[in-house]
This record gives C-alpha cells, sequence and structure tokens, in this order.
C-alpha cells in the first residue's frame, strides 16, 4: 500500500492485499497437504462444489417457495420441520438434526441468531456468514434488535413485535419471511430468487 492513498481508497486497498494475502495462504496449505498425501487431488474442488450445488441457501429458498405456495405445506413444515424438508428431497444431516421453522406475519418479526456461537442451519443456508459469527452483532442482537436491524436496512412499524429466537446445538432456527404484494401469480421458482439467505433468519425482508 502507498502512502497516497486516503480513506475508503486504503481501506479498500488494504481489504484487497489481505484477500490476495489469505489466498495465496489457502493455496500454499492446499499444495502441502497433497503433497503430504493428507488430502486427494481433487478433495477442495469436491467440498467446494457440495457447498455451490448441494447445500446452500438455494435449498432455504425452496422451502419458502414452497411454503409460500403450498399453506398444507407449510402446516406440515412448522409442525416438523425436518419432515417438512424431507418432502422436497432435502437432507437434514449434520447441524441440521432438529430444525424449527417461525413464520414472519403482520404483526410478529422474528429473528435469529446464537448467542454462543454460530449454531445455524447448514442444510437449508449452506455456510453461516460472518456477520453472524460476529460477537458484536451476537450481542446486540438480543437488546438492541430494532438498531441492528437498521444497520441490515430493515425499518419495521413500531407496533411489530419481534421475537429473538436463539439457535443451538439441540435447535436450528429458520425464517419463512412474509411474501411480498404482487406475487400471487409467481412461481416456486420465481419466488424462491426473491429469498435471501438474511431473510430466512430474520435480518431482510422479501421484495418484489
Ligand atoms: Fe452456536
Amino acid at each position: 500500500m502507498t502512502k497516497e492513498n486516503h480513506g475508503d481508497h486504503e481501506h479498500h486497498n488494504h481489504l484487497r492485499e489481505s484477500e490476495t494475502y489469505y489466498a495465496a495462504r489457502t493455496k500454499a496449505l492446499e499444495s502441502l497437504f497433497r503433497e503430504k498425501g493428507l488430502i486427494g487431488i481433487d478433495t477442495v474442488d469436491r467440498v467446494i462444489r457440495f457447498f455451490e450445488h448441494d447445500m446452500g441457501p438455494f435449498n432455504g429458498a425452496k422451502v419458502v417457495a414452497k411454503a409460500w405456495s403450498d399453506p398444507a405445506f407449510k402446516a406440515r413444515l412448522m409442525a416438523d420441520a425436518n419432515a417438512g424438508i424431507a418432502e422436497l428431497g432435502l437432507k437434514d444431516g449434520i447441524e441440521g438434526e432438529n430444525l424449527r421453522v417461525v413464520e414472519n406475519t403482520a404483526t410478529v418479526h422474528n429473528v435469529v441468531c446464537c448467542t454462543l456461537c454460530s449454531c445455524w442451519p447448514w442444510p437449508l443456508l449452506g455456510l453461516p456468514p460472518y456477520w453472524f459469527k460476529d460477537p458484536v452483532f451476537r450481542a446486540r442482537i438480543v437488546r438492541e434488535p430494532r438498531a441492528v436491524l437498521l444497520d441490515f436496512g430493515v425499518t419495521l412499524p413500531k407496533e411489530k413485535k419481534i421475537e429473538i429466537w436463539d439457535s443451538s446445538a439441540q435447535v436450528r432456527y429458520f425464517v419463512i419471511p412474509e411474501r411480498p404484494a404482487g406475487t400471487e401469480n409467481w412461481s416456486e421458482e420465481q419466488l424462491a430468487k426473491l429469498v435471501s439467505t438474511e431473510a430466512m433468519q430474520g435480518l431482510d425482508l422479501v421484495k418484489a
């Protein structure tokens, strides 16, 4: 980094430099692990493919779209989330043995956190994002949820009740966001594309 960089520009360069550093470091570790025969030639690629195609937020979005489109499915899902996702051919597996679904409505907004660490519904959302693990987020979300939601760009009407759910090793929570107006005739595929990872933990609203 050069001395004439200032403010945002400097910050940006700094981030880029550390990204390059970690990428190079990761590559070096991968090569070393291969050389020593600790991992196979395609192990890392297989893991990346798994999180790109098999386990990621696209699973959760599929569940939300189905729940919005099929009230009977939603009822079954809310009664037994693990059985519900199995209907869609999704596996619960590790980190999702006990899933629980909560629904946002006109009167209640649900937010999920893990105050202790970073328990997250992996089968539905893939890897937990950075913000979820951040100790400041975990401490603030239970004390001042409205202020934290504002940081995420979410403003709720004053009269809306906020419920906070603390995920743990025993139970992983998952939010069905409110379906946006004007999507009445949309297909499940179209609806799924609207649903962000954050919305499925109550930190984003779904907009059409
Ligand atoms: Fe945790």
